[in-house]
């Protein structure tokens, strides 16, 4: 089957605008998620509403399959960063925050393409992004272009890697996710996707829910007034 995909999906903006993306373009979808611990354990909670939303949407009903969360823990307990111990978010001297979980992406991408065979699905699709990325070495396209042939080496396979969000800021995520959904997916975005790293769901901004100061709600937010600005 070459009309399916994987879509790696956390609960945050990005990997929903990327689950859209892929109901825009293939028949079946399934998607997988990562415990590994990590302090925003809300975005696992937040799931299930972002999916039950996109299940309603005209257009991709019956599209989407099988949700698979997979149990790392061990990567909590390998780690010690700022996403996986009660630490402040700061940076480090090698120009890396303490937010980056090292080998978070290798791993995870690892265990999509374990799905992905088993299910027998072509294309993995993820939402890294080097335009807005924090610095994060794993997020890069050639990163994601190494992954993909030691994939397709290593399982013999021809895995497609997808990255709709590589180029893109977080203003044109906001814009790509309103021509794919219009503002029924805009606003599924803003009410139910979760970002911050603090796990925040009290505070209310235009943008969604968060603290309003880490830098994921930073990026967000600057991402959605540069959206609105140019008349989202
Ligand atoms: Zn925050």
């Amino acid at each position: 089957m070459t009309d399916n995909a994987l879509v790696l999906f956390s609960g945050g903006q990005d990997s929903t605008t990327c689950l859209a993306w892929a109901l825009e373009r293939f028949a079946h979808v399934e998607t997988i998620g990562f415990d590994y611990g990590q302090r925003h354990r809300i975005e696992l909670d937040v799931r299930p509403a972002v999916l039950a939303g996109l299940r309603g949407m005209a257009g991709w009903r019956g599209k989407l399959g099988d949700d698979h969360m997979i149990d790392l823990a061990v990567l909590g307990q390998i780690s010690q960063t700022a996403l996986t111990q009660n630490v402040a978010i700061a940076m480090q001297d090698n120009g890396l925050p303490n937010t980056f979980v090292p080998g978070r992406n290798l791993i995870f991408m690892n265990f999509a393409a374990a799905i992905a065979y088993r299910r027998g699905i072509k294309n993995i699709v993820t939402g890294v992004c080097e335009t807005d990325f924090s610095g994060y070495p794993d997020c890069r396209d050639d990163t994601m272009k190494a992954v993909q042939l030691a994939l397709n080496l290593g399982m013999e396979s021809r895995f497609v890697i997808h990255t709709p969000l590589m180029w893109i800021d977080k203003a044109q995520t906001w814009k790509l996710a309103q021509s794919l959904g219009g503002d029924t997916l805009v606003d599924l975005i803003r009410e139910e996707s979760h970002t911050c790293y603090n796990g925040d769901r009290t505070h209310r901004h235009d943008w969604g829910f968060g603290c309003g100061a880490c830098p994921a709600c930073e990026l967000r937010a600057q991402g959605y007034e540069g959206f609105k600005a140019k008349g989202g």
